[in-house]
């Protein structure tokens, strides 16, 4: 089985995002604000978006399942302000559940949180208890700079955090730690803001004592890890002059690794370098890099490819990128089927 564990729903009605724009005219003039029951979507349309890109494109490359979340630059935790975010979290997630529930057999659920700057995450809970418990989601998605692209929030390793990590081991859920929209001009959204994330929390988590205190706590960091697996040997030596454990020790444990690196030389970087424990076979399609690679002839995010080429991986590794460390990661997934 070939799980792909990050997916986000891109491909929603346009009424949704229609929905969005009148919440946001409604922060100005609250007469325009809309009621959560003025959004209708008939589950054709459901099926019209899904069943023409990210199902058809699972068929195409041969995989079969994928752990799907609301549309990451949708999240815009920036905008308004906490009851702002609980209502667009409440829609976009009970959007997911509905894919879901149509498609049980390809599509498992991940939460947006309604974070938003300045709050403290314990607001969060509720929705990320709604979500597991009744709509057997199994992870959520973790901002670490609601603000977007301003980084005013405390590190992931501030006991800010602590009420949140709490539940999510209690739950026996992941986060995936993913950005949102940058307002900050100076970072492009996928090309800057979200690489400088991946790449900010990891060293977060190397600084703290973060996994003292939650053993079983895990993230998974997206994109490959940001530029975390091509500078491994400057993590270690940090560490190592910190006087802190090896990597392996101090965080291997918690953090994992997607394979969202859209090229062969990457993956392979990625593989060699991260331990084959801590990767978990992803793609993020249909998402950040839509376009066909004119060196291969086959998609960016065909990441399956790359891993199929990766002669270096025995069959035994393979399996487990692509099925076995998703189990672990995510243990709330095997127990809900
Ligand atoms: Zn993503």
């Amino acid at each position: 089985m070939i799980i792909d564990c990050h997916g986000h729903y891109t491909t929603a009605p346009k009424s949704l995002e229609a929905f969005r724009q009148k919440q946001v005219d409604g922060l100005k003039d609250a007469k325009l604000s809309p009621a959560k029951n003025s959004l209708v979507i008939r589950d054709d349309e459901i099926r019209a978006g899904i069943e023409g890109a990210q199902l058809r494109i699972q068929r195409e490359r041969g995989t079969d399942l994928t752990v799907f979340s609301p549309r990451a630059g949708g999240m815009g935790h920036h905008i308004g302000n906490a009851t702002t975010s609980e209502l667009w979290s409440d829609i976009c997630n009970e959007l997911i559940h509905r894919v879901c529930k149509l498609y049980p057999q390809n599509f498992t659920g991940v939460c947006q949180l309604p974070q938003s700057p300045g709050v403290r995450p314990d607001n969060c809970i509720a929705e990320l208890e709604r979500c597991v418990n009744e709509y057997g989601f199994i992870g959520c998605n973790l901002n670490p700079d609601p603000s977007g692209g301003w980084w005013k929030e405390p590190p992931l390793t501030d006991k800010w955090w602590y009420p949140l990590y709490e539940k999510m081991v209690e739950l026996e859920v992941p986060a995936m730690v993913h950005v949102s929209t940058s307002c900050n001009p100076g970072f492009h959204t996928t090309g800057a803001h979200y690489l400088n994330a991946d790449t900010t929390a990891f060293m977060q988590f190397l600084t703290s004592d973060l996994f003292k205190d939650f053993p079983t706590l895990k993230f998974i960091i997206p994109h490959g890890g940001g530029a975390v697996p091509y500078h491994w040997g400057r993590f270690r030596g940090l560490a190592q002059d910190m006087k802190k454990p090896p990597l392996k020790d101090l965080l291997l444990n918690n953090v994992y690794f997607d394979t969202c690196v859209y090229h062969l030389p990457g993956i392979e970087l990625l593989t060699r370098v991260i331990p084959v424990d801590n990767i978990l076979f992803a793609s993020e399609m249909v998402g950040a890099v839509r376009g066909v690679d004119p060196e291969t002839g086959s998609y960016y995010d065909d990441t399956k490819r790359y891993i199929d080429k990766a002669t270096w991986l025995s069959d035994a590794d393979k399996q487990k990128i692509f099925e076995g460390n998703v189990r672990k990661v995510y243990p709330r997934w095997g127990r809900n089927k």
